[in-house]
C-alpha cells in the first residue's frame, strides 16, 4: 500500500485522535480517514489507569466498542508509528513498532497530530527493576502486577498522577510515602492552601507525605531498587517506586518538518492557533501535545480529558467547515482520590486569592479570585456545588457576588 493517498490522516490513536475522527464522520466528512497509533492495543481511555485499573476493579477501558472503526469506515492502524512528516509534499512516513525496517509512506490532504505525552523519567533510573511510570495501559498493568507482591512504595512527585497512584496503592494495602519538593502536593496547580488540604487527605488515609524534599538517589540491590535516599540523607525502603514528575510532549517525529513548536515557557508542544492549525498548511494538532493560542494571543498547553474533547470538536468543525455552535463551558478537570472526587472548574492559578467556604475536615470547597474577579472553584466531594458555578465562570464575575 506504499504511496496511498488518504483524505485525513490522524497521528495518535488516543482520546484526541479517536474523538476527532468520530466528529469528522458526525459532520458528514465522507473521505477516507486513517488513524495511526503506536500502541498495539485498541484505543483506550487513560483516566481509569491510575484509578480502577490499578485497583484491579475494571479493565474495560476501550474508547469504542469492537466494530466501531470498521462501521465508521475509519482505517485504524495500531502498532505503527509515524516517524517523519513532510508538510511540503503532504506525506507521512510510518514504521511498524515491532519492525522499524517495515515502513510505508502515505499522502494526505489534512493531517491531525494527537500524539500526547511521555512521562518525564527520574535521572539514573533507566532499566531499574521496580521503578515505574504511568502513561499507558501496559504501564498500569506492570505497576499493578508489582503491587500484588510489594508492601512498600515511594511515589516521587505529588502532582495529580502521583496523588492518585498513592491513593490507589494505599487502598491496595501498601504502605506509601510521597516525596515532593514543593511545600505541598498540587502546589503548582492549585496553590499551597488547597495543597495543605490535599496533604491532610493523604495523611488521614495513612500516607506519609514528605514535602520540601527530593529524591537524591535511588538505592539498588543489583538491578532492583530497594528504596530512595533523600536530599537530607534520610533513606526510605521501598519495594516499588512510582515516578510522577511530569510529562513531555511527544514531538520527536516532527524533527526536520519545519512545524513550529511552542516555547518551553508557555508549556512547549506543537504551536497552534485558536482552532488547532499549526504553522504548516493543512496540519492541525490537538490534545495534550498541542499548545493552542487563544484569541487574546495567550498560548497554553493543557493535559486534561475535557479539554481534549473540546479541541477535537473544534478541529473537526474547522476541517469540515461546519462552524456549528460549540456550547461554551469553563475549563474542567477532575481527579479521584480515596473515593473523593476533586474537581477543578475555571482557571484557578497558584497565585490567586483562595476563599475557603466549606471544610468539614475531609470535603472542602474553595473559590479562587484574581484582582477581585472570580477565576475558579475547587471542590473535594462537592460535585453539585462546583458545577453550579459554571455560568459565573463564563463571564467576568466579581468574587464578592459569588461569596454572596
Ligand atoms: C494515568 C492517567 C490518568 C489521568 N486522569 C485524568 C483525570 O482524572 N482527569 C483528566 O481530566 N485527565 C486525566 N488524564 C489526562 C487525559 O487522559 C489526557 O488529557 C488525554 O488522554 C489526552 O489525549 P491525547 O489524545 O491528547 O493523548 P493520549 O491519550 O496520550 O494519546 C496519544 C497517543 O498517540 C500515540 N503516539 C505518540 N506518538 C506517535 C507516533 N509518532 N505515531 C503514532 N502514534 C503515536 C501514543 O502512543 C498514544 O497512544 C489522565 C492521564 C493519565 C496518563
Amino acid at each position: 500500500m506504499s504511496g496511498s493517498h488518504v483524505g485525513v490522516i490522524i497521528v495518535g490513536a488516543g482520546l484526541g485522535g479517536v474523538r476527532v475522527a468520530e466528529n469528522l464522520r458526525a459532520n458528514d466528512y465522507a473521505g477516507p480517514i486513517t488513524i495511526i497509533g503506536a500502541e498495539t492495543h485498541p484505543p483506550y481511555d487513560r483516566p481509569p489507569l491510575s484509578k480502577s485499573v490499578l485497583l484491579g476493579d475494571d479493565d474495560r477501558v476501550d474508547l469504542k466498542p469492537a466494530g466501531f472503526f470498521a462501521e465508521a469506515s475509519i482505517d485504524l492502524r495500531t502498532g505503527e508509528r509515524v516517524s517523519a512528516i513532510s508538510p511540503g509534499d503532504h506525506t507521512v512516513t510510518i514504521e511498524h513498532t515491532d519492525d522499524p525496517a517495515q515502513s510505508d509512506t502515505l499522502s494526505y490532504d489534512t493531517l491531525i497530530l494527537a500524539t500526547g505525552l511521555m512521562p518525564r523519567p527520574l535521572p539514573g533510573t533507566d532499566g531499574l527493576v521496580g521503578v515505574h511510570m504511568l502513561r499507558t495501559i501496559d504501564d498500569a498493568i506492570a505497576l499493578r502486577a508489582e503491587a500484588e507482591t510489594a508492601s512498600t512504595a515511594v511515589v516521587v512527585g505529588a502532582g495529580f498522577i502521583g496523588c492518585e497512584v498513592a491513593a490507589s496503592l494505599t487502598k491496595r494495602g501498601l504502605s506509601v510515602t510521597v516525596v515532593e519538593p514543593a511545600p505541598t502536593p498540587l502546589a503548582a496547580a492549585l496553590g499551597e492552601q488547597i495543597g495543605e488540604l490535599v496533604t491532610r487527605l493523604h495523611r488521614a488515609n495513612g500516607v506519609d507525605v514528605l514535602t520540601g524534599t527530593y529524591v537524591d538517589e535511588v538505592l539498588t540491590d543489583g538491578p532492583r531498587i530497594r528504596g530512595v535516599r533523600l536530599d537530607d540523607g534520610a533513606e526510605i525502603a521501598a519495594d516499588l517506586v512510582l515516578v510522577g514528575i511530569g510529562s513531555i510532549p511527544v514531538t520527536d517525529y516532527l524533527d526536520g518538518s519545519g512545524i513550529e513548536l511552542a516555547a518551553p515557557e508557555s508549556g512547549g508542544g506543537i504551536a497552534c492557533d485558536h482552532r488547532g492549525a499549526t504553522s504548516a498548511a493543512g496540519v492541525f494538532a490537538l490534545g495534550d501535545v498541542a499548545n493552542w493560542r487563544d484569541e487574546g494571543g495567550a498560548a497554553r498547553r493543557v493535559e486534561h480529558w475535557t479539554h481534549t474533547i473540546e479541541q477535537a470538536t473544534i478541529v473537526a468543525h474547522t476541517i469540515t467547515g461546519t462552524h456549528a455552535t460549540i456550547s461554551a463551558s469553563p475549563p474542567y478537570f477532575w481527579s479521584d482520590q480515596y473515593g473523593l472526587k476533586i474537581q477543578v472548574l475555571g482557571s484557578p492559578r497558584a497565585g490567586d486569592d483562595v476563599h475557603l467556604v466549606d471544610d468539614d475536615g475531609t470535603r472542602f470547597l474553595a473559590y479562587y479570585s484574581r484582582d477581585g474577579v472570580f477565576t475558579g472553584v475547587v471542590g473535594a466531594g462537592k460535585v453539585g456545588a462546583v458545577m453550579k458555578r459554571r455560568a459565573q465562570l463564563l463571564t467576568p464575575t466579581q468574587i464578592a457576588e459569588v461569596l454572596g
